[in-house]
């Protein structure tokens, strides 16, 4: 019997061993999908069985399956989904099903055990920082149980404390422990709740998709402008699988799951879908994996790793922003989300919806083969309309370098609070300034581990630091250059977030600001009561950077400004165009909404740009003309199909010389017709210490480059620190 291993394992030779053989022990029955231990050396591991022995070693020499696990198994469908995007991204297939089984604990069930509980006492002794952050985390770690009174390890793991701070609390008479009940199971959503009386549009849309459940496989691109009423549209076929007595899985940027969305999701249904993504806590990924695989989690919205979940009758599968170039995981299995829900969608056999107001090439590309199906939301709900969209001319506003908000943003941020109503102000840039110079000779601060510079954050909670945003390192100030020695001469060049805000609190000190990057928001809690202020008109302007731009509605935003519009156009790559636009028109469709029309002011160097005109024209579709044709021209894809390998080594002629190989081994792997670039630098060619070389193979649409790299792979020794990571279909270039 063939097991698949959640480890990755090492054969003869360094060649990689996939499955492993084993005997079933007798009176024994385990079926393709059973979880079970098995024994590997002196370990035992878990693995899930995949198939009948492949049969390598004679069957006298087979070691027998150890146990099976008591654990819903891993439906048909999932595992040939393992199986697939582990040949399309060329990656280990057990590296692919430690996506599906990321929680080993969550395999056994749910047993009873000690949960705390407050007491409301006072804990005898002092209450320390580390006392309180237990005390403030309780309620909201027991809310993320479902209501369960949390453990000692969940509770002191969510604080961020050691056991024993908790367990002092205890003795201190602050926290009681209780009998946890098990878990109770996840509220059920009602389909039959009523939902809001569509327009013809969405009447149209809606009943195409729900038509689609139930009907096998099928990509459904819904494609209609910010405000249109997509989400509304999509509920009605999730409400159509829940009605099947199906699941629905619905995937968002991990930055677009706001509180809004799910407060809608509960105004449609009546309960909380139950949420999927990496930042959860412990408890609720156990608790949710178990509830998927067991068919009582009836909808779940989550970021990508929500792809890989157990669910044994999945009825429709929901894209949200299906541009999102977050969708696309860069570590690690390097797999665009999107792409493989498409995958997903297929071996199920159930419809895919792909919903976007700016749908990338790729989808579009697939709209004009007919190998998707798109349905289009031409206006905005109700009375609403799309926001005037205007350029300002910074060539002509000749402000001084450490002014950013130029007279005529000025004077409608100014206006629009006047009216009472709200305004937004975009750029896409954390910290203080992008660039620290130093005054005296020029020097600029950069990463020791990256080829970056250090960006000034000057708001942090403790002191201004500079940061690296590759890598996340950080170090104070120093008080003088490491170059010429001068002494406090940094000077910030350039606009960060938290520059702008201080620019706006001395220009317009009437008006109330609040900032939104993930510097200053650091958890779901924070972002809903940000936005529950914004809604409550207590923020005059909200000032941010991407975090800021997807998914929220606010019936007062009337004014966006974008600050540096053509930040992102620069530079040479394939997508900076398309993803620029899609960026820029998703944070101008923040601004208004029914009786209250907005206006989208651009501050840009070159007005003249496709992209800044076609977001005044409005003329989405005559940009992507545009851009697809460039695309065909130069067979770059969604016309051809590319894939990048970067190689990484903390020695720099380490990694040159397994690039050397690997091109070597492409040339003979590569099928006829295909080019292949390199080796050179990588855009970032040294990170986190290694230095990355890169080679680029350009193909055309109907070759197969994850079999071309996997044969190139495989004649390639990868030898000590040097690492191989081979990207299809690379979102950058
Ligand atoms: P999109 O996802 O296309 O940007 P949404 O689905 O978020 O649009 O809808 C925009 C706003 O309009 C939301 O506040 C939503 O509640 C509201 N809305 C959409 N459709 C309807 C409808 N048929 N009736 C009432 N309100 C609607
Ligand atoms: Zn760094």
């Amino acid at each position: 019997m063939a097991v698949l291993p959640l480890q990755t394992m090492g054969g003869p030779a360094g060649r990689r061993l996939d499955r492993l053989d084993y005997l079933v022990p007798p009176g024994t029955t385990l079926a393709p999908g059973d979880v079970v231990q098995v024994p590997l050396g002196p370990r035992t591991i878990t693995g899930v069985v995949w198939g009948p022995g492949e049969g390598d070693l004679a069957a006298g020499r087979l070691k027998p399956v150890t146990a099976r696990r008591d654990c819903p198994p891993v439906p048909e469908a999932l595992r040939r989904l393992v199986d697939a995007v582990a040949a399309y991204t060329v990656s280990p297939p057990a590296a692919v099903l430690r996506m599906v089984l990321p929680v080993d604990d969550a395999l056994d069930p749910p047993r009873p055990e000690t949960g705390l509980v407050a007491t409301g006492a006072a804990p005898a002794g002092r209450l320390t920082p580390q006392r309180r952050a237990v005390l403030e985390t309780l309620e909201h770690v027991t809310a993320e149980e479902g209501g369960s009174p949390p453990t000692v390890a969940a509770l002191a793991a969510a604080a961020g404390v050691s056991d024993g701070v908790v367990r002092g609390l205890i003795d201190g008479g602050a926290l009681v422990p209780v009998d946890r009940p098990v878990p109770r199971a996840f509220d059920l959503p009602d389909p039959d709740l009523p939902g809001p009386a569509f327009g013809p549009d969405q009447a149209a849309a809606a009943a195409a998709l729900v038509a689609a459940v139930g009907a096998g496989f099928a990509v459904e691109v819904l494609d209609g402008v910010t405000g249109s009423g997509k989400t509304e549209v999509y509920f009605e076929a999730i409400a159509a699988a829940l009605r099947q007595g199906r699941q629905a899985l619905v995937l968002v940027p991990e930055i677009a799951l706001t509180s809004q969305w799910l407060e809608r999701f509960r105004g449609r249904f009546g309960a909380p879908p139950v949420v999927w993504h990496s930042n959860l806590g412990q408890a609720h990924r156990r608790r949710a994996w178990r509830a998927v695989a067991e068919g009582t989690a009836p909808v779940v919205v989550g970021a990508r790793s929500a792809l890989f979940l157990p669910f044994p009758a999945l009825g429709v599968i929901v894209v949200d922003e299906e541009h999102d170039a977050a969708f696309k995981q860069e570590d690690g299995v390097v797999y665009h989300a999107r792409d493989m829900a498409v995958m997903r969608g297929a071996l199920e056999g159930v419809p895919v919806v792909l919903a976007s107001a700016t749908p990338a090439l790729e989808t579009l590309a697939n709209v004009e083969r007919g190998r998707y199906r798109r349905r289009r939301l031409a206006a905005r709900h109700g009375a609403a309309v799309l926001p005037a969209v205007e350029a300002i001319d910074m060539r002509a506003e000749r402000l001084p370098a450490t002014r950013f908000v130029s007279e005529p943003l000025k004077d409608a941020m100014l206006a629009a609070k006047e009216r009472g109503e709200q305004s937004m102000l975009f750029i896409n840039r954390r910290g203080y300034a992008p660039l620290t110079l130093c005054r005296a000779c020029g020097h600029r601060m950069r990463c020791p581990s990256c080829e970056a510079w250090l960006v000034e954050h000057r708001f942090r909670a403790g002191g201004p630091r500079l940061v690296c945003h590759h890598c996340g390192h950080e170090e104070p100030e120093p008080d003088t250059c490491p170059a010429c020695g001068a002494e406090h001469k940094f000077a910030p060049c350039g606009p960060g977030v938290e520059r702008l805000a201080e620019e706006v609190g001395s220009l317009m000190p009437e008006l109330r600001v609040a900032v939104m990057t993930s510097d200053t928001i650091a958890s779901p809690v924070e972002a809903a009561d940000l936005i529950a202020r914004m809604e409550a008109g207590e923020i005059d302007v909200l000032i941010g950077t991407q975090m800021m731009a997807k998914g929220y509605h606010f019936p007062r935003l009337t004014v966006v400004g974008v600050v540096d519009a053509d930040l992102g156009l620069a530079g040479g790559d394939l997508r900076a165009a398309e993803r620029t636009y899609q960026l820029l028109a998703q944070v101008a469709g923040r601004a208004g909404r029914a009786e209250h029309p907005g206006r989208v002011l651009l501050q840009t160097y070159d007005p003249g740009h496709p992209v800044i005109r076609a977001l005044i024209a409005g003329d989405r579709d005559g940009f992507l003309d545009a851009e697809a044709s460039e695309r065909r021209a130069a067979g770059a894809p969604p016309y051809g199909r590319w894939a990048a390998v970067v190689v990484s080594a903390p020695d720099p002629g380490d990694a040159r010389s397994t690039a050397d190989v690997f091109a070597r081994a492409l040339r003979r792997t590569l099928p006829p017709g295909a080019r292949l670039l390199g080796p050179a630098p990588a855009p970032i060619s040294l990170l986190r210490g290694r230095h990355r070389v890169r080679l680029l193979v350009m193909a055309d649409r109907a070759a197969d480059l994850p079999a071309a790299m996997a044969r190139a792979r495989d004649l390639v020794p990868v030898r000590g620190a040097v690492r191989v990571q081979i990207d299809v279909d690379p979102q950058s270039f």
